[in-house]
């Protein structure tokens, strides 16, 4: 297979639905399912309090705090340097700048070799480098508000929206932290191990507000975005299994019908996620690290 580490061949998102598809994985899901929406529904019914979105600072000092827990829980020591940043305008893929010069170098150059005035294609070329970059910042900015917590693999950096309360901005930096550190042991990896990467990222946010939950008094607000995701993750991929063994279930004929129009991605998500909560029952937590030190073997 192109691209793939020898040691993730095993995780390839064929083999994670393989997993999912398996005898009793469906009745597994589906009980998980169940438990997780009675503990959401029992926590949507008490006071919730996500907190108050934190200033940069605070919010890189939080990015500190869950760095060392989630290395933890991964068995990583070392990672290399990453930044975290609220999503904003001007902040972000300073490449396309670079690559905006370089244009406007070699095209104002070009044409003012040929052109009797000069001016005319420097004035032109200055308006079309500062359209495509604004339009290309607009276009960055506009998908990672849309996207909420997001990594960028060139930057090495974490972005989140300015408005995100303190506890879904933990949530937040948990998961994609465990991107920033899987691409710093594997490298990009091809989407074949998208479902893998998201699985990983799930497993590692799950835990991580879990164990401040229950630090703060059992705070319920630290769980609910995970809760929400995962409520979500485990239904379609139980209704997507489902679907795939033949075994339609009457009444939910809309919702077979959504997942069968779902973009590809949005299904990768819920493939990685329910795929590592049956990896969950059938070794532990400590899969996790196995993982990262290549040790475990499906
Ligand atoms: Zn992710």
């Amino acid at each position: 297979m192109p691209n793939i580490p020898a040691y993730l061949e095993q995780f390839t998102q064929a083999n994670l639905e393989e997993i999912i598809l398996r005898d009793r994985s469906l009745e597994i899901i589906k009980e998980l399912a169940i438990d997780n929406l009675c503990l959401l529904e029992g926590i949507k019914n008490g006071i919730i309090d996500l907190g108050q979105p934190l200033s940069e600072k605070e919010l890189r000092t939080l990015a500190g705090e869950v760095e060392e827990k989630v290395k933890d829980f991964l068995g990583v020591s070392e990672i290399s340097p990453y930044q975290v940043s609220y999503n904003k305008f001007w902040n972000g893929f300073p490449d396309i700048i670079d690559i905006g010069v370089g244009v406007y170098a070699i095209a104002g150059g070009t044409l003012s070799a040929f052109s009797p005035n000069r001016m005319v294609p420097v004035l032109g070329c200055t308006a079309g480098v500062i359209a495509a970059d604004l339009l290309t910042r607009g276009w960055f900015y506009l998908h990672r508000k849309k996207t909420g917590a997001s990594y960028n693999y060139i930057e090495k950096k974490i972005y989140l929206n300015k408005e995100t309360p303190q506890k879904s901005a933990a949530s937040g930096l948990a998961h994609e932290l465990t991107h920033h550190i899987t691409r710093d042991k594997w490298g990009k990896l091809p989407k074949e191990l998208c479902a893998f990467e998201e699985g990983l990222a799930r497993g590692a946010e799950q835990f991580y507000m879990y164990s401040y939950c229950q630090k703060h008094q059992f705070d319920a607000g630290y769980l609910i975005d995970c809760l929400k995701i995962l409520n979500e993750d485990l239904f379609v991929a139980y209704l997507w299994g489902c679907s795939q063994r033949g075994k339609k279930i009457e009444g939910f004929e809309v919702a077979f019908e959504k997942i069968e129009k779902m973009p590809p991605k949005r299904r990768t998500h819920c493939v990685g996620t329910a795929a590592f909560a049956l990896l969950e029952q059938q070794y532990d937590l400590t899969l996790y690290r196995q993982i990262f030190n290549e040790e475990l073997h499906l």
